[in-house]
């Protein structure tokens, strides 16, 4: 029988997972089929409960459920639990455990880029969800630092208080970060400034910005923020979010089936849904 695999969201509409993992289930000959499903908050519960009755095989949980769905779930992995944030349920023999692929999806994205985290002086634009699972990830790296500079800088205070990882971190507003752009080795983008359809917003200028920085955003559509477009013309090398958005998917792939599939397969399926790039 067809097993089910789903993602929750609202919205949902935009979502590339669907036809990213459908892709992936038919090469593998795996008789499965993955959903989109448009889920409000009251009735997160509901579907939860409904996808465990009906023995889906696993989901994806995307904005806004991501920290909701936590009391939901039979069980939370430990990088999940501490980051706060699942987006990825497999059914263990009937037993909903939530995972977070995000950061690990991040760190492996960035490996063909930065090989050595270790001694790296890192800053974190953002203090939400995605940066608290990158954050909490690139904290297990043993990196020299890890700034946050956020447009609330009590959560970004909150973040750095919450990791269970020793680290060396300072909280800083996006304008103090402007200033100091040259001291770090990795800066990473993480906010959803620029995001389609407000492409020319960014969230500091790059004047200071030093072409040895490596420059991430982790949005991919655009596939070039300004923020990014800014950090090349300055000689930086950059990076978008694809590659953390296909690691991320297929992490959860290896999750729900065993398997780790190939990412390029799965790289060049977003990027037909984009339009080619
Ligand atoms: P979130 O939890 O809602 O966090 C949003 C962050 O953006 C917060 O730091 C917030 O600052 C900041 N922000 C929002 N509006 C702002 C503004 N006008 N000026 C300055 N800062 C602002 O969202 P999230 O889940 O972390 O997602 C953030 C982005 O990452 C989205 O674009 C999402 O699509 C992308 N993402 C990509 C992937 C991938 O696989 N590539 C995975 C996950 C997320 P405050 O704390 O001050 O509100």
């Amino acid at each position: 029988m067809k097993k089910l695999f789903a993602v929750l969201g609202n919205p949902i509409g935009h979502s590339m997972s669907p036809v990213m993992h459908n892709d992936l289930f038919s090469f593998f000959n795996i008789d499965a089929h993955y959903l989109p499903f448009q889920v409000q908050k009251e009735d997160l519960l509901d579907a939860v409960k409904g996808l465990k009755a009906l023995g889906a095989g696993g989901f994806n949980v995307t904005i806004p459920h991501k920290s909701n769905i936590i009391p939901f779930l039979d069980g939370v992995d430990e990088l999940a639990a501490s980051i706060g944030a699942v987006n990825t349920v497999v059914n263990e023999d009937g037993c909903l455990i939530g995972y977070n692929t995000d950061g690990p999806g991040f760190l492996k994205g960035l490996h063909a880029y930065l090989p050595v985290i270790k001694g790296k002086k890192v800053l974190v634009l953002g203090a939400g969800g995605a940066a608290r699972a990158i954050y909490f990830t690139l904290a297990k790296e043993e990196p020299q630092a890890v700034d946050i500079a956020n447009r609330t800088i009590e959560k970004a205070w909150s973040l750095i208080k919450d990791c269970p990882y020793s680290i060396s971190s300072s909280a800083l507003s996006l304008a103090e970060a402007e200033k100091k752009l040259a001291d770090y080795d990795l800066i990473i983008q993480t906010t959803m400034i620029g995001m389609s359809p407000k492409i020319a917003e960014q969230p500091i200028y790059l004047d200071n910005l030093s072409k040895q920085t490596m420059v991430c955003d982790i949005i991919y559509n655009p596939f070039e923020t300004q923020f990014l477009h800014d950090a090349s013309k300055k000689g930086a090398r950059i990076q978008n979010g694809l590659d953390m958005f296909v690691y991320q998917g297929a992490l959860a792939f290896e999750k729900w089936t065993g398997i780790f599939p190939d990412v390029e397969r799965m790289r060049e399926n977003v990027l037909g849904q984009l339009g080619g790039k």
